[in-house]
């Protein structure tokens, strides 16, 4: 398998770490369990003896809806994970859901994202981290995406952020100011190579009023001190004041409690490249001498009629607003699909419409072969699907191959429902047998010269969604939406 690494700017096989010693009894049997009910192949992915992948992805910041530009980066990783479970690996994925310490500005500025989401709507940080983030996860879940083996909250490892905060000025990588502790980029001489910083020339373009206690431009903060009068309801004690972890320090301390360093690959959007990966980096090598991961892997953004999404153009769209329009959290998995994880990809309501008619017509496909049309590819249609996933996730290739192939059958439809989780058998086998007795219904009704019985029965099969089609030889049912 093929992927874009970041930190080559090269397109590397890929190949997981848990390979080199050749022993992977070590897995976690519960937690490929979990992968296994939405998108493994089944009975292969209980076999203990397959490589082990460990994969972080960047989570959400749980303050507010997520837009269609961050699920975008959802649907990718999906991609990836299934590609990766299709290779019969076996996948230990860690998503963080950032309930604390995401600063409104990456210079370890502004207000808290969850303490402004409180203040938008009169409710508390904790009320507002629980409602987003159940949002989340019913999107997740509509989204038919594989589940990690666990979604990390923040708050819920305040105590392993100090263990590293505290190893790292053990090491002598932090310094104290009157707002936080903050890492002293200087000390780690990597820090630029990852991002390609030129710090020179950073630091010459500076805001002339960036925080004068820190020693240089890149410093972050670790650890912030909640000030005087500061309104931060999250709070935690250390060091004797109360205070609050930095925002990408939850990220090095999940992976170091959840997965251990070196992981084998880490997810995110591109903007997380110069400030939040870089930051992650600097601090877990620092802390705890390893790598942080093998394979870094960065997606691209999502913009609406060309333009970036922004609450001023009111072009910022949500599932919910999809759902709105009548389309599916699937039928923008479909369009997503579409389009590759690098390439900035502009969103309309046009495609989106192409992408859910691609949709209804593979599900007709589907329906079809459960009615007798279930005839194979007979060209190794999943063989060629797979070599395309494999290269650097190319579903676009992927997808055009199921339009061009005229026969699928249904084992086939199976394994492209693996590794697309477009959800396209689901309802089918249920369905078949349900309106194979209204459609006996009907042809009786007919012959008996009972058309108003028969208009009646197609009628309520229509305001369920289900058409009929009348052919030569037989008649069949198909979805209409
Ligand atoms: P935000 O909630 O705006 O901080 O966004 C969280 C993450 O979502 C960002 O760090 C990006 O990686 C990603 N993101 C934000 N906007 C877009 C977009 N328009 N398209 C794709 N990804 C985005
Ligand atoms: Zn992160």
């Amino acid at each position: 398998m093929k992927l874009y690494n970041t930190v080559s700017r090269k397109m590397e096989d890929f190949t997981p770490l848990s390979d080199k010693g050749g022993n992977n009894t070590s897995i976690i049997a519960q937690n490929v369990k979990k992968v296994n009910r939405n998108g493994g192949s089944g009975a292969d992915l209980t076999d203990e003896n397959r490589s082990e992948v460990k994969i972080y992805t960047c989570g959400p910041t749980v303050y507010n809806y997520q837009h269609i530009g961050n699920y975008a980066a959802y649907v990718y990783w999906d991609l990836l994970v299934r590609t990766l479970i299709s290779n019969n690996w076996r996948v230990k994925r860690i998503i963080n859901l950032t309930d604390v310490g995401h600063l409104a500005s990456d210079a370890d500025e502004g207000e808290d994202k969850l303490e402004k989401g409180a203040k938008r709507e009169g409710k508390t940080v904790w009320e507002i981290a629980k409602i987003y983030s159940d949002d989340f996860l019913q999107n997740f879940a509509d989204l038919n995406l594989v589940p990690p083996v666990k979604f990390a909250r923040a708050t819920d490892y305040i105590k392993e952020n100090i263990d590293l905060v505290e190893k790292l000025r053990a090491k002598g990588y932090v310094y104290e100011t009157s707002d936080g502790i903050y890492y002293d980029t200087s000390k780690f001489a990597r820090y630029p190579d990852f991002a390609k910083l030129n710090l020179a020339q950073m630091q010459a373009g500076a805001r002339v009023d960036f925080n004068p206690e820190k020693r240089n431009l890149s410093d972050f903060a670790v650890w912030k001190f909640v000030r005087e009068g500061e309104d931060h309801a999250m709070q935690w004690e250390y060091m004797g004041r109360a205070g609050y972890p930095g925002w990408h320090i939850e990220c090095s301390s999940i992976i170091h409690a959840e997965l251990g360093e070196p992981i084998d690959i880490h997810t995110g959007g591109v903007d997380h490249i110069p400030v939040h990966h870089t930051n992650e980096i600097a601090q877990s090598t620092a802390a705890y001498d390893s790598e942080l991961a093998r394979f870094w892997i960065h997606c691209n953004f999502i913009t609406v009629n060309n333009e970036k999404m922004s609450k001023s153009l009111r072009n910022v769209y949500n599932l919910h607003d999809l759902k709105e329009k009548g389309f599916m959290p699937l039928d923008f998995k479909m369009w997503v699909l579409q389009g590759h994880y690098q390439t900035l990809r502009n969103f309309t309501f046009e495609d989106l419409g192409g992408a859910k008619s691609r949709r209804l017509k593979w599900r007709n496909r589907v329906a079809r072969c459960y009615q007798g049309e279930d005839i194979s590819s007979d060209d190794d249609l999943i063989g060629r699907i797979k070599a395309a996933l494999d290269n650097n996730l190319n579903s676009a290739e992927a997808l055009a191959m199921i339009d061009n192939t005229k026969n699928i059958s249904l084992t086939e439809w199976e394994k492209i429902d693996q590794m697309l989780g477009l959800d396209l058998i689901k309802s089918a086998p249920d369905l078949t047998k349900k309106v194979a007795k209204k459609i006996a219904d009907r042809e009786q009704a007919r012959l008996e010269k009972n058309f108003k019985k028969s208009d009646e029965i197609r009628d309520a099969l229509a305001r369920n969604g289900i058409g009929i089609l009348d052919g030569v030889e037989k008649t069949i049912w198909q979805y209409l939406e």
